[in-house]
């Protein structure tokens, strides 16, 4: 089958990175140079990360980003490739891919410097908006720039695509956009980015004001306000219902990718269906099998390792 025709797709518009991680004894000071151990390299970006979760967790992924001309470009289509992802609408956009360099201390420590390249150059007329009428679902976060995001979602809602959004890093957004979402998934900072208040009341060990945070999103026009709060849980609230969902009890050994995780297995089940609170058990216990391995694309569960988790019961 054509992958422009694949109507039963997620389309995962965002970020595609190479992390370069080196581990230091120490983080450089200013002018300083430090001699650091061999590098290691992973493949990174949210968009990335939750177009890979998602396949892992069994939906059909196309992914929509861009690379740019370099010697990373093919590295970063074919990883997705060897996820099953569809890389049709990754574009090459003349320049840099998206960079992360990172130092790790022996301390625990880390410096980073992230280079956006071509996640910052991917303008909407670079969006294939054919791949996203033609989906299922459109999942989104906000690594490239927001007009990119905000035209993806008004052509997903032009065509009834459902939308699910992931605004991360977390940032203030237009209303117009939060009207066309009909899934917004946000944890504790994104939350308070968008309802502009600092993020004084800690909402993980305080469930009422973490469902009431998900009432003011479903206000300012969010169909249904996913709240997630790492270890606490999440706190939802949809048109026809509410509540709460605990996470999974498990060790963390690195809770990086854990919202990746979630949101991409989020996206996987409510398109096969599920009801938004089986949705969210579903993506708690992905979120949880992310942050009990290091790193993160790495560090994502497939679908029989979070069918395994579900026959556990949680907190
Ligand atoms: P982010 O990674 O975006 O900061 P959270 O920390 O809220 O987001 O984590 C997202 C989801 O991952 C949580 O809702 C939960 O399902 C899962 N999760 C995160 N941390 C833990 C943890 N320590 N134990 C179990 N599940 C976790």
């Amino acid at each position: 089958m054509s992958d422009r025709i694949n109507r039963n797709a997620i389309a995962v518009v965002g970020s595609l990175n190479i992390d370069l991680v080196v581990r230091v004894p120490e983080l450089p000071v200013p002018g300083e140079t430090v001699l650091g151990g061999d590098y290691a390299q992973f493949f990174g970006g949210k968009g990335a990360n939750q177009a890979v979760a998602a396949a892992r967790a069994g939906a059909n992924v196309r992914m929509l980003g861009a690379v740019g001309d370099d010697s990373f470009a093919p590295q970063l289509r074919a990883a997705l490739q060897a996820e099953g992802i569809a890389v049709e609408a990754v574009r090459t956009s003349p320049g840099s891919s998206g960079l992360a360099t990172i130092a790790v201390s022996d301390r625990g420590q880390n410096q980073i410097v992230v280079s956006a390249g071509a996640n910052g150059r991917y303008a909407s007329d670079l969006l294939d908006l054919e791949a996203i009428r033609t989906s299922a679902m459109l999942l989104a976060q906000l690594e490239i720039p927001l007009e990119t995001v905000q035209t993806a979602i008004s052509a997903a809602a032009a065509a009834n695509v459902p939308v699910v959004l992931n605004p991360a890093p977390a940032r203030r957004l237009p209303d117009e956009i939060l009207f066309s979402v009909d899934y917004l998934v946000v944890n504790e900072l994104e939350a308070a980015a968008i309802a502009e208040r600092s993020p004084e009341i800690d909402l993980a060990s305080d469930r009422a004001a973490a469902l009431d945070v998900a009432r003011q999103l479903r206000e300012r026009g969010v169909g249904t306000a996913i709240v997630t709060l790492g270890s606490a849980g999440v706190a939802w609230a949809s048109d026809r219902a509410e509540g709460y969902e605990p996470a999974f009890s498990v060790k963390a050994v690195d809770t990086t990718a854990a919202g990746d995780g979630f949101c991409g297995a989020l996206a996987a089940r409510l398109l096969e269906g599920a009801e938004v609170r089986e949705a969210i058990h579903f993506a708690n216990a992905a979120g949880a099998i992310a942050v009990t391995r290091a790193g993160a694309q790495a560090s994502l569960g497939d679908r029989r390792e979070i069918e395994a988790s579900l026959s556990q019961p949680p907190n």
